[in-house]
């Protein structure tokens, strides 16, 4: 598997906000959000080769029971969620960090994670039309699909985390839910809506609004704490 950061550090959102973490964030995506904060793994992937075994001595050498698999997109590869299965079975807890487009693997979802962190992506994530590689097209095409987040929410812990730019993202991010609402169980206390951007400012201006907008949405707001502990670096 390409292995684009393996690094020990605080989870900064969500239900395990604060919680130390071994982070493994792969690399390769199938989608290519237009804001994309790791584009290191979707827009131009690198990483470096490493096997099952050499992910899980380098989780072991830095002495964290919680690890958080992360990307681009995890759960496009078969030996990762091979990986996060195997990291269970060591004892880890397990937190898969994805979009909730696509499911490669060999195991039933529920063997996979103890806890699936779910980030659909919103029709402003997509690149403009003219973007090369025919991205804007297969973006939009690939980027929602319910099936599968229904599946990943269905097979054991889950939360759902949209990032928001805008009163229409919100809009439709709760018209979303509502959707999901009648394909499987959806617990509210579970979602949360995370500012969109990368620097101080700009997530101060969006979560003004977006912090009672939350409230009044029976939703939770998420502050994107890494940003504020460690500002927009790789390996934090
Ligand atoms: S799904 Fe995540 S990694 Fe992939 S392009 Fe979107 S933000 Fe980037």
């Amino acid at each position: 598997m390409k292995i684009a950061e393996l690094y020990r550090s605080l989870q900064g959102e969500g239900l395990l906000a604060g919680t130390p973490s071994t982070f493994v964030r792969t690399s390769g995506c199938n989608l290519r959000c237009r804001w994309c904060d790791t584009p290191f793994t979707s827009w131009e992937p690198v990483g470096e080769e490493c096997s099952s075994s050499e992910v899980v001595r380098r989780i072991e050498s830095l002495g964290c029971s919680h690890v958080v698999v992360t990307g681009g997109e995890p759960l496009l590869f078969a030996d990762v969620t091979r990986t996060c299965r195997h990291l269970r079975a060591l004892g880890y807890h397990v937190t898969i960090e994805t979009a909730g487009t696509v499911l490669n693997s060999d195991a039933p979802a529920g063997e996979l994670a103890d806890l699936f962190s779910i980030s659909p992506k919103l029709a402003s994530s997509t690149p403009p039309a003219d973007t090369p590689g025919g991205w804007h097209g297969r973006h939009e095409a690939a980027r929602r699909r319910d099936d599968v987040v229904a599946r990943l929410m269905g097979a054991g812990d889950y939360q759902l985390k949209f990032v928001i730019d805008s009163e229409a993202d919100l809009a439709e991010a709760c018209s979303w839910l509502t959707s999901l609402e009648d394909q499987v169980h959806l617990d509210r206390s579970r979602v949360f809506l995370m500012p969109q951007g990368i620097d101080e400012a700009t997530l101060a201006t969006t979560a003004a609004w977006l912090e009672p907008a939350s409230t009044r949405e029976g939703l939770r707001f998420a502050p994107r704490h890494h940003l504020t502990w460690f500002g927009h670096t790789r390996g934090s």
